[in-house]
């Protein structure tokens, strides 16, 4: 996919997600990287109207080289690429079982969902919870920092996740499992509830690590 269309398939995936209540106002941010650099969604855009021609150019040093100014929580994605080589788009939102879910008392903050189903097991891995901070304080880019390296699924708690995925499909793919992920482990919660065993978890991931 060339620039071009980069920004277009961001634009349509914005709206997607905007249209069916996953990003909201001007809530949510997408990047994906270029060989120079990254396109990243303007600061206060709303995702369900950005204009291909109008998102960000930043170098790999994350400085502005054309578009509008960036989303203020670009250093999020920054952190991300700097930290998985092999990231080629980051996605963040502020989706509304997602949210509630990094509002609950008592999580893991290693592996944030019980193995409720195999493609929450597949494709949101091991969930990392990073601890609260203002949006945009620099201790929040340290701490996302420390946890990007092992996960490549990261929910900031009274905040949101942030998901890297190989390409832009993959990291919209596995947010919107994430969602439904903490969608079902609200639903579920206070049933006795039948997890998948280690031993099945154990082998979805000898069969589909990537
Ligand atoms: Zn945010």
């Amino acid at each position: 996919m060339n620039e071009n269309q980069l920004r277009e398939h961001i634009a349509t995936l914005g709206k997607s997600l905007y249209d069916r209540g996953l990003a909201h106002g001007s809530a949510g941010n997408i990047s994906a990287k270029l060989p120079d650099g990254w396109l990243m969604t303007p600061t206060n855009s709303c995702m369900g109207r950005l204009d291909p021609a109008r998102i960000s150019k930043l170098d790999t040093e994350g400085r502005l080289v054309s578009g509008d100014k960036p989303s203020k929580e670009t250093f999020l994605h920054v952190c991300m690429y700097r930290e998985r080589a092999s990231c080629g788009a980051v996605v963040h939102l502020h989706s509304a079982h997602a949210v509630a879910v990094s509002c609950l008392d008592g999580i893991n903050a290693d592996d944030v969902f019980p193995p409720i189903t195999a493609y929450a097991v597949m494709q949101v891995g091991k969930l990392a919870l990073v601890p609260y901070y203002p949006p945009g304080d620099e201790t929040l880019a340290e701490a996302v920092r420390k946890v990007a390296g092992k996960h490549y699924a990261v929910l900031l708690a009274n905040h949101g996740p942030v998901v890297a995925g190989s390409s832009l499909d993959a990291a919209v793919n596995a947010i919107e499992e994430l969602e439904q992920t903490a969608k079902l482990y609200l639903l579920l919660q206070g049933q006795p509830t039948r997890l998948l065993t280690p031993g099945q978890v154990a082998e979805l991931n000898r069969r589909f690590a990537s």
